[in-house]
């Protein structure tokens, strides 16, 4: 009995074990999706859905919902694949398909083949076939069916020779020539009575098919795409298929190959007759697919070889061109198109392309059931209908917001406040067709062409011609005869009222979506304003609730219950805790139209902006502000009077209760709703203008510019607030459709790179750990478990860096100068013993539980009353960075570590002066900067001097975005006679002028420079500006110079040397230095100043006129290899880690950078078209092609009207050039 009970236990729980197994292993099954997570107002406009995702999962939801369980006894990748190449031929009930051949000759004389299958549907789907695939195979036919019985007319397109076509020109398909795609799909989309036309690639057919839809764009004819198997990365397929292994070997390498030779045997002749260099014998002896790769398809292509071939026909970088729906199914176990070569980040980046992957299925498998079938059939078909009912029938891009806009060909219509010179009207009509046209332009317009206003004329003509289209497209879905017009005029009545209620129906989802969000904002304004008022009335007649009475026992005001940080959940999103105002409780979210987002450096460039915004007429009824920031727009009559950290720290405490709120940021929303409209009424308004209006109503003009923006049509705000998404996320700003336009963007690299590098210091870190140990001991008690949890990790987590930092300080101690150390993130948290600690747990619960500002009014009470506080508190109120400012370093320090995508990025680890520092490197601009470019309509990036541009897009485009950038330029104002550009290559002793490191052991070439620079002197009238490479340099010049009497001999023909010192470098001491120089220039004739490239007067000053007649460059300021972040960034670009070499892109970086710094020195000169200068090149290294091509055009352009392009001059003739420039050009003026 008690056997019998035994085995049916056990006959119980090996039962329970299978089923748990096989739910285990179902589970696994799953699809899984990657998708751009973020909604594109873009794919709105073509889908009606919020994006891929949504598209999926709202009307093709069978996809995710569904489990590719591969057939019991075909469980992996290659049993898979072996099995579809077996029954490549089978035929059965559910492949059974007649097709109608048709023949098409293409350009080159070439065939291909088009079967077609149940004619005469509307929609007709296009299948393109992998290599050796055709119309025959059984998946094909599989597909060919369902989709004939789903409604679909079925055109399968056969490559050149493949399925019986006739081979009828020697060359052969590949996996990247889209042409024969390309003429298929007019083709077919030529066909009468075809509306709709979505394909479905398979494998090298899927290649071409994503490669096409990236080409193509906005005007791919394709309506939406499915790519089964695509490879992507035809290079790591490439290797994967040549792997040895015995499947490769014996299945799918001889079946390929053996495809391939029938073709090319069957074709003999024609590849005879065209006299190819083909050995046609080595073919026939072929044995792999890359062997027959390297013998045709290779030469007939123009490559080195098989892999180079491969490498070129990656499809992955068009994916984020990519405008039409297009859903590519993959498997993990494919044994030839490994997952590895599919792109996710850029799939994640645009919301057009979804990758839904399997777990199974191997290659072009996707067998399920007992009795195999293939899982996919309905999916794709019911993705396709999905696509189709949801994009509209001119799904371009743009299309939904109308024809494109024609460039106006005339001044009047950019409104522009005079007459524009021609490049300026050229500049315009550029900048308009490249916002039309989506583009990452680059514009450089030197100094004097009136490139600010060019750049706002251009743009802001453009979004008024925009926003009239989208006007002009609500009126015509409004007006069903003016839509009616628009159709066919042959159309049944049934089809028109058809076409009517789709219309209707996306006017609907799309306009409609657009007013009905409007009338919900105004209502809620209307509702909040009438609220407010009512309850003004009431509470006059109220007691003032002064203070909360739980516990509260601070002179502050702040209880205990302030300081406590909320209870806090592992799961939330933290979304509804990072504002740093609680002015959006209950908010709808403003509808936002199409703006333009104009960045620049400096506060003093946006205001500059402004005011010429206000000289054009298209400040008529423009909503256009300035974002700044708290110490420029804050008007607390105490608060504002704090430094500028001090003063936001302050200002976020005093939010956080209502006894402490600041009297300017009332609780209510009134008063900011009137700033709003005040704001949106008074036409462009700076920031001294946004203040003013604050002044006037008695309201915070920082939050209430932060309020008028979304519904601005132009948002100006400095770089920083543009290029971090935090600050963005805080300013409300929102990118996406927006044309972004970067001013004097030529340090765009530097800023992307400065803003995500953030710092730690270690003081801060010490105090930082104090605060928290000091805060835990008062309130464990009352944390909740989860808080109490995450705290002790933070306080952990610091601990472990303070140790670290204070060893790393520790060993320094007694050294020389700083000690700098470039590590990987891995390999500094190894180091640093925090390997354990969850960092990108800890960064979100500070970012969530903002922890940083309870801590912050902790360390505020008692640092008011330390002496009666905790000895911590004390302790921590030591030194000046708070612990909310500390705290943000390390949020964003551990972010950054704790961001596991970041591949491109080190930890800096310094020691100097007895502390350490760490400093989060990141080393690729292109990563953040993926995101502006993802989410912008337009991005712009223009500067007076942006060369070498080609660098700068290198440096800033994802590398999985196409080569797309569009460069302009254009001369300077002045003609190319008013510049004498010349390079002296050696001094009056015949001494060679260059200065490279190794050429400045003695100073036998500087010593010639000054006796050059005093004979110079002597022959230019005016101001003349010597740029060294370094305040070093300047220095044993300025000394050598002096002893010599060449500074004597220089200040008898020009009365005064000046020379910048960087031991001086403050803005007054620069301000004093340039205010002497100009006045030397003014009233005495001449003066010279000595100064440095990068220094405080190399940027942004003008020396115009007089008092820049010469700019004179001694050396070339290549950057200091020894600077460990520097060595770090080369490195990285080559992906040299190891060897210390540059390579060709560290080499093209370095000399960008060097060649950017010297753009921007000789810049200052020549500032209006009268202006005239020549410009000096002391180092003969300048007539080097690999310099002077970075050179801007005027410069290259000047040499040529004077001498040959920057051909290298000895001393005598290089004066004698200058001299007449000046005699016989500029005597008289
Ligand atoms: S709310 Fe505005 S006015 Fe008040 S302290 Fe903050 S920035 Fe200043």
């Amino acid at each position: 009995m008690v056997g019998l009970e035994m085995q049916v236990a056990g006959a119980v729980a090996g039962a329970l074990t299978m089923y748990l197994g096989v739910k285990r292993y179902q589970s696994g099954c799953g699809v899984q999706l990657v998708a751009a997570t973020e909604p594109s107002d873009s794919f709105m406009a073509q889908c009606g859905s919020a994006n891929m995702r949504a598209l999926l999962e709202t009307h093709a939801g069978g996809l995710l919902d569904d489990q590719m369980v591969p057939t019991p006894w075909l469980p992996s990748g290659m049993l898979q694949t072996v099995y579809c190449t077996m029954v490549g031929l089978k035929t059965d009930a559910s492949t059974r398909v007649a097709y109608r051949r048709e023949l098409l000759t293409l350009a080159d004389q070439g065939t291909v083949s088009v079967d077609w299958h149940n004619e005469g549907r509307e929609r007709v789907a296009l299948v393109v076939p992998g290599l050796g695939g055709s119309s025959y195979e059984y998946h094909v036919r599989a597909l060919a069916q369902r989709l004939g019985a789903r409604g679909y007319t079925v055109a399968v397109m056969n490559h050149r020779g493949s399925g019986r076509t006739p081979l009828t020109s020697a060359r052969l398909y590949n996996a990247y020539d889209t042409e024969d795609l390309a003429a298929v799909v007019r083709h077919v989309a030529a066909q009468p009575g075809v509306r709709h036309l979505v394909a479905v690639g398979y494998s090298l057919g899927a290649n071409l098919l994503t490669k096409h839809l990236g080409e193509a764009g906005a005007g791919a004819l394709i309506r939406a795409g499915v790519a089964v198997c695509c490879p992507f990365d035809t290079a790591v397929a490439g290797r994967a298929l040549d792997a040895r292994g015995w499947l490769n070997d014996h299945v799918f390498q001889p079946n390929l190959v053996a495809t391939i030779k029938r073709l090319v045997k069957r074709n003999l002749a024609v590849f005879r007759a065209a006299d190819l260099a083909y050995d046609l014998d080595a073919v026939m002896r072929a044995t792999r697919m890359s062997q027959l790769d390297n013998l045709v398809t290779a030469p007939t292509y123009g490559h080195k070889d098989c892999w180079a071939y491969y490498a070129a026909a990656s499809s992955a970088p068009y994916v984020a061109k990519v405008l039409r729906p297009l859903l590519a199914l993959n498997t993990a176990d494919d044994p030839i198109t490994p997952m590895e070569g599919v792109p996710l980040e850029a799939v994640r980046r645009n919301p057009h392309v979804a990758v839904a992957v399997c777990r199974h299925g191997g290659h072009l498998g996707f067998f399920t059931g007992l009795k195999p079938r293939i899982w996919y059939l309905d999916h794709v078909a019911t993705f396709l209908d999905a696509a189709l009912a949801h994009a509209d029938t001119q799904c371009a891009s743009g299309a939904d917001e109308g024809p494109r806009l024609a460039t106006p060909a005339d001044a009047e219509s950019f409104a522009f406040p005079f007459a524009p010179y021609a490049i300026q009207l050229d500049f315009m009509q550029r900048l308009f067709e490249a916002i039309e046209q989506r583009s990452l332009g680059v514009f450089e317009s030197p100094t004097g062409t009136g490139k600010s206003l060019s750049l706002l004329c251009g743009a802001l003509t453009w979004l008024r011609q925009h926003e009239q289209r989208l006007a002009k497209q609500t009126e015509v879905a409004d007006d069903p005869a003016a839509a009616d017009k628009a159709g066919k005029a042959d159309e049944p009545d049934w089809v028109r009222a058809y076409a009517r209620r789709e219309r209707q129906r996306k006017r609907e989802d799309a306009a409609g979506e657009r007013e009905t969000r409007q009338r919900r904002y105004d209502a809620w304004v209307a509702r909040t304003r009438r609220r407010e008022a009512a309850a003004a009335g009431q509470g006059a007649a109220r007691p003032n609730k002064r203070r909360r009475t739980d516990g509260g026992d601070g002179d502050d005001g702040l209880s205990d219950s302030d300081l406590l940080v909320a209870d806090y959940r592992s799961g939330s999103d933290g979304s509804d805790g990072s504002s740093d105002a609680d002015d959006s409780d209950g908010e709808p979210e403003e509808p936002r139209g199409t703006q333009i987002v104009f960045a620049s450096r400096t506060h003093s460039q946006l205001q500059q902006l402004m005011g010429e915004l206000k000289r054009t007429a298209h400040a008529q009824g423009l909503r256009a502000l300035t974002l700044g920031g708290r110490s420029q727009l804050c008007a607390h009559p105490r608060e504002r009077l704090r430094p500028a950290a001090q003063l936001n720290e302050r200002c976020l405490a005093m939010q956080q209760t209502r006894a402490e709120r600041c009297p300017l940021l009332p609780a209510r929303r009134t008063p900011l709703l009137d700033f709003r409209a005040a704001a949106h009424a008074h036409g462009p308004a700076d920031i001294e203008d946004l203040a003013l209006i604050g002044r006037r109503l008695h309201v915070c003009a920082y939050y209430g510019a932060r309020a008028a923006a979304p519904a601005a049509h132009l948002v100006a705000m400095p770089y920083n607030v543009l290029l971090s998404a935090a600050a963005r996320q805080a300013m409300h700003v929102d990118l996406r459709g927006c044309v972004v336009v970067v001013d004097e963007a030529h340090n765009l690299v530097d800023a992307v790179l400065a803003v995500h590098s953030p710092v730690l210091d270690q003081p801060a870190v010490d105090r930082l750990a104090a605060c928290v140990a000091a805060y835990r001991s008062r309130y464990w008690r009352r944390l909740s478990p989860e808080n109490t949890r995450h705290v002790l990790q933070l306080g952990a987590l610091l601990r472990a860096l303070t140790r670290y930092m204070r060893g790393v300080a520790q060993a320094h101690r007694g050294a020389e100068g700083a000690s700098v150390r470039v590590l990987r993130v891995n390999a500094f948290l190894h180091d640093a013993r925090a390997e354990q600690f969850n960092v990108h747990a800890v960064a979100r619960y500070l970012r969530v539980s903002q922890l940083g500002r309870k801590l912050n009014m902790f360390h505020d009470r008692h640092a008011s009353d330390a002496a009666a506080g905790p000895p911590d508190a004390a302790a921590a109120q030591q030194g000046a960075t708070s612990p909310a400012a500390a705290i943000a370093a390390l949020e964003s320090f551990i972010a950054c570590i704790g961001s596991p995508e970041r591949a491109a990025a080190r930890v800096v680890v310094a020691a100097d002066g007895g502390a350490a520092r760490l400093k989060y490197l990141l080393l690729d601009p292109a990563e953040p900067f993926a995101e502006i470019l993802r989410d912008a309509r337009a991005v712009i990036l223009a500067g007076g001097t942006m060369a070498p541009a080609d660098d700068l897009v290198r440096q800033l485009r994802p590398a999985d975005r196409p080569d797309d950038a569009r460069l302009f330029s254009w001369p300077h104002v002045v003609d190319a006679s008013h510049v004498c550009a010349t390079v002296v290559a050696s001094g009056p002793t015949a001494r060679p002028l260059r200065f490279a490191r190794a050429d400045l052991a003695g100073s036998a070439g500087l010593s010639d420079a000054g006796l050059a620079l005093a004979a110079l002197c002597r022959v230019v009238p005016g101001g003349v500006v010597v740029f060294f490479p370094s305040y070093a340099l300047l220095r044993r010049a300025h000394a050598l110079w002096q002893e010599s009497q060449v500074l004597a001999r220089i200040e008898k023909a020009k009365h005064r040397v000046l020379a910048e010192d960087n031991s001086r470098t403050t803005g007054g001491a620069a301000e004093d230095i340039l205010q002497e120089y100009s006045r030397c220039v003014a009233q005495r004739g001449g003066a010279v100043l000595l100064s440095v490239v990068g220094g405080r007067l190399s940027e942004g000053i003008n020396f115009s006129d007089a008092l820049g007649r010469a700019v004179v460059m001694v050396g070339l300021p290549f950057p200091n290899l020894g600077d460990a972040e520097l060595r770090a960034r080369l490195d990285y670009c080559d992906a040299k880690e190891e060897s210390g070499d540059m390579g060709p892109r560290a080499r093209a970086m370095y000399d960008a950078l060097c060649m950017r710094a010297v753009n921007q020195s000789i810049g200052r000169a020549i500032r209006h078209r009268n202006d005239y200068a020549a410009i000096i090149f002391f180092d003969v290294r300048y007539a080097e092609p690999r310099i002077a091509d970075k050179l801007p055009r005027w410069i290259t352009d000047a040499g040529s009207a004077h001498a040959s392009p920057l051909k290298p001059l000895p001393f005598g003739p290089a004066l004698a050039q200058i001299a007449a420039f000046f005699k016989r050009d500029f005597a008289s003026k």
